[in-house]
């Protein structure tokens, strides 16, 4: 952070926002400036370079053969590494998670390198694609309240030892390897498979990258009926038998 003003950058668009990613850049940008701040959002195409003094970058999720453009394309640019060396915070939804990890299973059904920046591995699920709504209890260390969202995904996750789970299913498949765990997270880089998006369902999440980003523990509060809204209406539907 310089000043009063946060960097925002929002990682190709044009390959890895299939799933209304855009949302959440919104949302943090607009969180941020009910706060006072003032928000440089980068939104950075697949042809561009990745600016490595970005406080916050988001990746969103995708089809198959866009997320391995997008990870040959992050491999080799390098910027991100650079960011989150410089303790930029990542937030990461699908296949943005699953670029972040050790490999993935790609559209050529090969495995494919990640960027190695959140201990998972992804592997190609051999049952049905996870699709659906889902709820999940956020890690307690992290005093967020329920994860709620919407899953779309063939990859299965499995979290390494280095990393945590971000939340415990209570319905739905999250990371989908039978443990019950949704998403995975280090100290600055973020993973889920939560769309929806994610962020306009779970406000607080953008809070904590903002607070992360900025080093306090606290935020001014602002108004949340609407995201309460959403939030409820979401809640109930996943709730309601299939
Ligand atoms: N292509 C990945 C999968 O199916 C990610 C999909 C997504 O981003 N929704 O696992």
């Amino acid at each position: 952070m310089s000043d009063n003003s946060l960097r925002l950058v929002w990682i190709y668009p044009d390959l890895l926002s299939t799933y209304g990613d855009q949302g959440n850049a919104l949302v943090v940008e607009r969180r941020a400036r009910q706060r006072g701040l003032d928000v440089a959002r980068l939104d950075v195409r697949s042809d561009q370079p990745i600016p490595t003094s970005g406080d916050i970058y988001l990746i969103g999720g995708g089809e198959d053969r866009p997320q391995r453009l997008a990870a040959e394309r992050l491999r080799r640019d390098r910027g991100l590494y650079r960011a989150v060396e410089n303790g930029a915070i990542v937030f990461s939804v699908c296949a943005g998670y699953q670029i972040l990890g050790h490999e993935f299973i790609n559209d050529l059904g090969q495995r494919e390198e990640g960027l190695g920046l959140l201990d998972v591995v992804s592997v190609r699920g051999e049952g049905e694609r996870c699709v659906g709504d889902v709820l999940a209890d956020i890690d307690p260390r992290l005093g967020l309240p329920q994860l709620t969202g919407f899953e779309n995904h063939q990859g299965l996750t499995h979290v390494g030892p280095t990393a945590r789970p971000l939340a415990q299913v209570r319905l739905g498949r999250g990371n989908g390897t039978g443990d019950g765990t949704e998403g995975a997270y280090n100290d600055t880089v973020f993973g889920t498979y939560m769309h929806g998006p994610v962020l306009a369902r779970n406000p607080q999440i953008a809070d904590m990258l903002l607070k992360l980003a900025l080093d306090v523990n606290a935020l001014p509060p602002v108004e949340d009926r609407w995201y309460e809204a959403l939030r409820n209406e979401r809640i109930a539907a996943a709730q309601q038998p299939a």
